[in-house]
C-alpha cells in the first residue's frame, strides 16, 4: 500500500476512534479492556479510558515483548525470539469488535493485534497468525466459518476449594431451576455482547454448563472465544462463584473441553455439503479434513497444550482421544456433524474435539485451517470412518481403520 494511503487510512481509523469514545464516555464507560491471548493460552490486559482510544487506535498501547515468554504461573522464560526486558510492542485495538461489556458496567472490551513499533506485525501475534491463514485459504477462493463450545465448572467454594453450585444430574432440569437466573444472565450477557447464543445446557461432570454461539469468521470466533470466557466469569463473580475453564477440574472427571466447529465455503456454498464425498462432503472438504486429521497429534501442542489437557484428553469422557474420525462420532476427535436431513448446506461442519480452553483460540483457528489447507494442497483422502467407540476397537482394527490413540501427556 502507498505510504499516503496507509496514512490516510489511519487517520480516518483515528476519526472512528475519536466518534466511538464520544459515544462510550456518554453511555457511562470508564474504561476499554484491549485483551489478546499469549504462549501460555492466558488473556492478558491493558486498559484504557475513552479519551486514549483515539490514541491508542492510531499509534498502539505499550506492552513489553517478554510477555511472549510468560509462563502460566506468570514465570519467565527465554527463547531466542525473545529474551529481554528490553524492547516495547505496541497493542492496536480493532475497533470493529468494539463492545460494552454486559456483566462488568463501565467497562468496554477490544481484541487487540499486536504490532512493532514500525507498525509491522509482531511475528508472534496470534490473532496476525490466525489473520494470516484465512489469507491463505483466500488464496484459493475458500472462507471457514468456526465457533469454540465452552464448557465450564462454577464453584461455591472458598479459594480453590470446588464446591458445587447445584447437585442436580448431568444435563438435568434440575440444574437449570437451581441455576436459572445465574443462566439467564449469562444469556443476557451474551447476547448483548453480540455473541449470539445457540444453545446453553447443564453438562456432564458436576456443576458445569456449556454455552454454543453461532459461527463467526475464524478470527471472530477465537475472539468471541476470549470474550464470551471472560463474561461466564464475570456473570459468576455477581453470584459470588468462581468459574473454572481449566481441562479438569476434578481429576479422573469428565473435563472442559473447547471444541471448534468448522465449515469451508467457497462463496456461499457450504463445501461439507452436495458432494459426492462421503455424508455429502466435497473432495475439498474431505480433503480438508484429512489434513487436520493428519495434524492432530502436532495440532495439540496448540489446542491441548497444558499438562492438564491430558488429565481430560482420556477415552470414554467424550474428549476426542483418537486420531479418528466418524459421523456422530463422540469419542472420535474429528465428529462429522450433518445436521438434520435435508438442511445440510446449513449445518455441515467438522467438530474437532479433543482441543480445550487452556488453548489460544487464535493459534487453534489457524493451526487448523493450516493443517486443512495443506490437506488441500496434498489432495488427501479421509481414512475409513470409525463407527463405534474406538475404545472398544483392539490394536489391529484400530490400524485397519488408520485410528490411533491422540498422544496421552503433553511430552
Ligand atoms: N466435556 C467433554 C470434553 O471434555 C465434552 C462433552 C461434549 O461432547 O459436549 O470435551
Ligand atoms: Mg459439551
Amino acid at each position: 500500500m502507498p505510504k499516503a494511503d496507509g496514512a490516510k487510512r489511519a487517520s480516518a481509523y483515528g476519526e472512528q476512534a475519536g466518534a466511538l469514545a464520544k459515544g462510550l464516555a456518554e453511555c457511562g464507560i470508564d474504561a476499554i479492556a484491549l485483551n489478546y491471548v499469549d504462549n501460555s493460552g492466558i488473556t492478558r490486559v491493558k486498559a484504557v479510558p475513552p479519551a486514549r482510544l483515539e490514541a491508542a487506535a492510531t499509534r498502539g498501547v505499550g506492552m513489553s515483548p517478554v510477555f511472549d515468554v510468560l509462563l502460566v504461573d506468570d514465570s519467565i522464560t527465554a527463547t531466542e525470539a525473545a529474551t529481554a526486558p528490553v524492547g516495547d510492542l505496541r497493542l492496536h485495538p480493532d475497533l470493529a469488535r468494539l463492545v460494552n461489556l454486559a456483566a462488568q458496567p463501565g467497562w468496554a472490551w477490544a481484541p487487540v493485534d499486536r504490532r512493532a513499533r514500525s507498525g509491522e506485525p509482531h511475528p508472534l501475534c496470534h490473532r496476525n497468525f490466525a489473520s494470516r491463514m484465512v489469507a491463505r485459504a483466500a488464496e484459493r477462493n475458500l472462507s471457514a466459518a468456526m465457533a469454540f463450545e465452552i464448557e465450564w465448572v462454577v464453584s461455591s467454594g472458598a479459594g480453590d476449594d470446588f464446591t458445587p453450585v447445584t447437585l442436580g444430574p448431568a444435563y438435568g432440569m434440575t440444574r437449570l431451576v437451581d441455576c436459572a437466573d445465574y443462566l439467564r444472565e449469562v444469556v443476557r450477557a451474551f447476547e448483548a455482547e453480540g455473541l449470539g447464543v445457540e444453545q446453553v445446557h447443564p453438562e456432564y461432570a458436576a456443576s458445569q454448563f456449556e454455552i454454543s454461539v453461532k459461527h463467526n469468521d475464524p478470527v471472530g470466533a477465537a475472539d468471541d472465544s476470549v470474550l464470551g470466557r471472560e463474561t461466564v466469569r464475570a456473570v459468576g463473580l455477581t453470584h459470588g462463584w468462581r468459574t473454572s475453564f481449566a481441562p479438569s477440574v476434578v481429576a479422573g472427571q469428565v473435563g472442559n473441553g473447547g471444541h471448534v466447529h468448522v465449515s469451508l465455503r467457497r462463496g456461499d456454498c457450504n463445501l461439507f455439503a452436495g458432494g459426492d464425498g462421503p455424508y455429502g462432503v466435497t473432495a475439498e472438504a474431505e480433503a480438508f479434513m484429512a489434513g487436520v486429521l493428519r495434524e492432530l497429534p502436532a495440532l495439540l501442542a496448540l489446542g491441548a497444550p497444558s499438562v492438564g489437557s491430558y488429565l481430560r484428553l482420556v477415552p470414554q469422557h467424550w474428549a476426542g482421544a483418537y486420531q479418528a474420525w466418524g459421523l456422530e462420532n463422540r469419542e472420535a476427535a474429528l465428529r462429522l456433524v450433518t445436521g438434520t436431513a435435508g438442511h445440510e448446506p446449513g449445518s455441515a461442519n467438522l467438530e474437532v474435539k479433543c482441543f480445550d480452553l487452556s488453548a489460544s483460540p487464535y493459534l487453534v483457528v489457524g493451526g487448523v485451517l493450516a493443517a486443512g489447507l495443506a490437506g488441500l494442497e496434498d489432495k488427501l483422502q479421509l481414512p475409513p470412518e470409525v463407527t463405534v467407540d474406538p475404545a472398544t476397537l483392539t490394536k489391529r482394527q484400530l490400524s485397519v481403520a488408520g485410528a490411533r490413540r491422540l498422544p496421552a501427556s503433553l511430552d
